[in-house]
């Protein structure tokens, strides 16, 4: 609206020959008025360009309903150009008055809300056409008539009350106040002073409602230790504060909050010089405003202002909780929703619980920091992260061999709790964090740019998401098993590095004494075992004996009638360390059991391995150990039966094949992760199993797959992540190329022979056999050339019946193919392997590269130990 025309009346869509002009004698105000339920706008030169508008509702010129209607607005056209932005002492502004500041903009007065009744004093903007309440006085006391007035006392109080001397809002006595005066200012701020100006003594921006308006301030003051937080109305009808609240926390690195009552719902994040690290998108708003955080000994606020300060906006917390800026369209007469907070799912205040991260662009939204994984995996596949993760391996402080892991363009965590140096560089930061045994994550807290500053977090880090168009780095702590292979390495080379200054010195002092009493103890702790072995021998057995490793003792006799004395028709099969019986115990408990071939010396070590591991542990998918039985030359070990016996025996004999239809495979292999996830992580050990297979996993009487033969399996210790052998065994096909090539293993070659068996049981063929269509090639090459050419689906057993859900063959195959990667740091953990399974169809997975040994050429000459289904390689290498 042409605010310099001295008198002009604009109305919306109107016919000009519908328009009929008014003068009012020496009032400076036209008005025109056009046909009923079109908008007239009428304004003043008078009261500095200030405009009223409405709606006309009825026009009947001549009749008295037209000229009511005239002269209601000239009335109030000419009370607005009369007029005043102040009171001072002895004035009164009555329930019909008003004061407008001296531009026009912004108007005082009382106004009844929505559907309501009661009265109200506030401030609203007086040249917009929908009455827009920014400041409420008497919120929560309202008045019920039209009889409310405002004052000023001697002492500078401004007082609300009725006819009747009821007060309904005050602000108390003004300390120091001569002849006190309140004006509303052009800021929308509406300020108690002296007659003659000075500080204010009390001013309606210490006391905001709902909106923030620019030049207004969100945040503490620190010299009166006034909190200017913004409450939204409790409705529409009803500007009594409501339950949500907008504030600024101090701790940490200052951030904005939205609280509903005292929880936290959304985190502005800290600011970032121009921007909150939470609202990225503040950085393309330089054309219409101006943004600030005053942080220092007097004030930590946040306030805005508008480049053009003819525009009018305002910052809102509606009544939902809802952060909204608006700028007042002139054009459309309407308020424009230029940002709101929450917007998505992220922004939902920690979606992903401790140690999650949120990233709207995946679905489902939440992942863990690497280096942990879902503490409620149950309620992470439904979608519900607010658990969050936890570490996957303790933090080793005292040894140092923590590292940290990147997380890159990231909302950085909640500040509230954190530790800010502004003027720490990121190196000094990180080695604060290592000293410090209770950091778990560092970043750089640097303010407008110039890589300055550290923040140091300890205790949970809640609210990371990613923000690609405005995040920070963020280095997560993590133990050196966790930091994958490059950063391992490092880690282990400062290690090394400091192992070899700390061994020159000891070596000094300490050396040769430290080195007899490893000794020692490592002969005792070997000893242990053994002895532990042979104390079974010695001792009376009986079922319920329990020695070291309390396992419970069988005698041979009871062994020998239950498997008919070892017969030829009781026998399952023949495995590493000997053979292997069916046999049924006195209570009908049918059992199997595993009898140590005489003269194996591998054997031996194989069973003494197999008592050692399973004995500790306990999973639905691991097979049983019941017990052993240990006299004169006779070692064996009984086991829950199978009835189903082991996979291979299905998956590749053609005629059994067909039992197995998709739903099944899917369990199998769904069950084989879980299992092999426990191995890995979910039991009190870590334990590589080496030797995963097909023959390895047996089946229960409902199919349930139980991973089972432990002979080859290794603990390894709490940070340990992998380990050499110079005795590879395993068998090939499932063995990884680091493991056969170099004798490296660890949870990753696990999971490349779970790669193997996902494929096998996916196309129902061995790896080891040959195509007809590429010779060359084995399985993983077969399904690589498949995949690769979009042909996937031939690679899926034909004996399955049709109709199978392909998404989640597809799904598998993918997972397949990334277990057997080349590199172990390419191929994915069994914790995400099972993460995935359980996901739906929705989440793409990453494309894999071309797998590991996909010729069927071996890569060495191999040494059988006797296993009868397949090579068991044994290699030997030198060192
Ligand atoms: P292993 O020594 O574990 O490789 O076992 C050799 C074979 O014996 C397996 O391939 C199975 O066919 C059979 N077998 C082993 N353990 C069991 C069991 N608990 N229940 C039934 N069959 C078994």
């Amino acid at each position: 609206m042409a605010m310099e025309e001295p008198m002009s009346i604009e109305t919306e869509n109107s016919p000009m020959d519908n328009l009929m002009m008014y003068e009012s004698r020496n009032s400076g105000i036209d008005i025109m008025l056009s046909n009923p339920g079109s908008r007239c706008c009428a304004c003043s030169q008078v009261s500095q360009g200030s405009c009223i508008c409405g709606v006309v509702e009825k026009i009947d010129m001549g009749s008295h309903t037209g000229w009511l209607l005239h002269l209601t607005i000239v009335s109030t056209l000419l009370s607005l150009s009369a007029a005043k932005d102040n009171i001072a002492h002895g004035d009164l502004v009555r329930d019909a008055e008003s004061l407008i500041s001296a531009d026009g903009r912004f108007r005082l007065g009382f106004f009844t809300p929505g559907n309501s009744k009661s009265r109200y004093l506030g401030i609203w903007f007086n040249t917009v056409s929908v009455q827009t309440i920014i400041w409420v006085a008497n919120r929560d006391r309202p008045i019920s008539g039209p009889t409310g007035m405002l004052s000023i006392s001697g002492n500078g109080s401004l007082v609300l009350a009725d006819a009747s001397g009821t007060v309904y809002w005050s602000t108390g006595a003004a300390m120091g106040v001569a002849n006190p005066v309140a004006r509303l200012l052009n800021t929308s701020n509406f300020v108690v002073t002296g007659a003659s100006g000075g500080d204010y003594a009390w001013q309606s921006f210490d006391h905001p409602t709902d909106s923030v308006l620019p030049r207004m301030k969100l945040g503490w003051d620190r010299s009166s230790g006034r909190n200017r937080n913004f409450t939204p109305w409790k409705s529409s009808d009803d500007p009594a504060p409501g339950e949500y609240s907008m504030a600024m926390d101090v701790h940490g690195d200052p951030q904005i909050f939205i609280m509903r009552r005292t929880t936290r719902i959304w985190r502005s994040g800290r600011w970032m010089g121009q921007w909150f690290t939470g609202i990225p998108e503040m950085t393309t708003y330089q054309t219409l405003f101006t943004f600030g955080v005053s942080n220092d000994a007097n004030e930590v606020a946040f306030w805005y202002d508008t480049v053009n300060h003819s525009m009018l906006s305002r910052l809102v917390l509606h009544p939902a909780g809802v952060a909204e800026r608006v700028v007042w369209n002139e054009n459309t007469q309407t308020w424009n929703r230029y940002w709101f907070a929450p917007k998505d799912q992220c922004d939902t205040l920690s979606t992903c619980g401790p140690f999650g991260v949120c990233d709207i662009s995946y679905s489902p939204v939440c992942r863990c920091v690497r280096g942990f994984v879902p503490r409620s995996l149950e309620n992470w596949n439904m979608r519900d992260g607010t658990e969050g993760c936890m570490r996957r391996t303790p933090l080793d402080c005292r040894n140092g061999t923590d590292g940290f892991v990147k997380v890159a363009q990231a909302k950085l965590p909640d500040t509230s709790a954190a530790a800010v140096n502004y003027t720490m560089g990121l190196e000094d930061c990180r080695a604060a964090c290592l000293r410090n045994c209770s950091c778990v994550a560092y970043a750089n807290a640097e303010v407008a740019g110039g890589g300055r500053g550290c923040i140091l977090w300890g205790g949970n880090l809640t609210d990371v998401r990613v923000n690609p168009s405005g995040g920070e780095d963020l280095f997560v702590r993590l133990a050196e098993a966790d930091l994958g292979s490059s950063s391992a390495q490092a880690g282990r080379r400062r290690v090394a590095g400091i192992t070899v200054a700390a061994a020159v010195l000891g070596l000094l002092v300490l050396g040769s004494m430290g080195w007899c009493l490893w000794k020692r103890r490592k002969r005792r702790k070997t000893n242990t075992v053994v002895l532990g072995m042979n104390r079974h021998r010695n001792e009376e057995t009986s079922r319920e004996g329990h020695g070291d490793l309390e396992l419970p003792l069988f005698d041979f006799n009871t062994i020998a009638a239950a498997t008919d004395d070892f017969s030829a028709e009781n026998k399952l099969g023949e495995g590493g360390f000997g053979p292997v019986f069916k046999g049924q115990l006195g209570d009908g408990q049918e059992v199997a059991v595993k009898r140590l071939a005489k003269n194996s010396v591998q054997g031996l070590d194989e069973f003494k391995n197999e008592v050692v591991l399973i004995a500790k542990l306990q999973h639905r998918n691991l097979v049983r150990l019941l017990g052993g039985c240990i006299e004169g030359e006779e070692r064996m070990l009984v086991y829950e039966y199978m009835p189903n016996k082991s996979l291979d025996a299905f998956l590749f004999d053609k005629a059994k094949a067909s039992v197995l239809d998709w739903r099944r495979r899917f369990q199998i292999i769904n069950g084989i992760a879980r299992g092999l996830l426990y191995l890995h992580q979910d039991s009190r050990f870590r334990i590589i199993h080496r030797d995963l297979k097909a023959s390895n996993i047996l089946l229960d009487k409902e199919m349930n797959p139980k991973i089972s033969d432990f002979g080859m399996a290794r603990i390894f210790g709490g940070d340990q992540t992998e380990a050499r052998t110079r005795r590879v065994v395993g068998t090939y096909g499932y063995m990884s190329p680091e493991y056969i090539m170099d004798g490296v293993f660890s949870e990753k070659s696990d999971v490349f022979s779970f790669g193997v068996l996902m494929l096998e049981i996916v196309s129902g063929r061995k790896n080891k056999g040959m195509y007809l269509s590429e010779p060359n090639l084995n399985l993983l090459g077969h399904a690589w050339s498949l995949w690769k050419e979009g042909k996937w689906m031939e690679l899926v057993d034909a004996s399955m019946a049709d109709g199978n859900p392909m998404a989640e063959v597809f799904r598998c195959i993918n997972l397949g193919l990334l277990c057997v990667q080349e590199r172990p740091e390419g191929r994915p953990t069994m914790a995400w392997v099972v993460q995935m399974l359980g996901n739906d169809t929705e989440t793409s997975l990453p494309q894999p590269k071309q797998p590991g040994f996909m010729a069927t050429r071996r890569p060495f000459e191999v040494s059988s130990s006797g296993s009868v289904n397949e090579v068991t390689v044994t290699m030997f290498e030198g060192r």
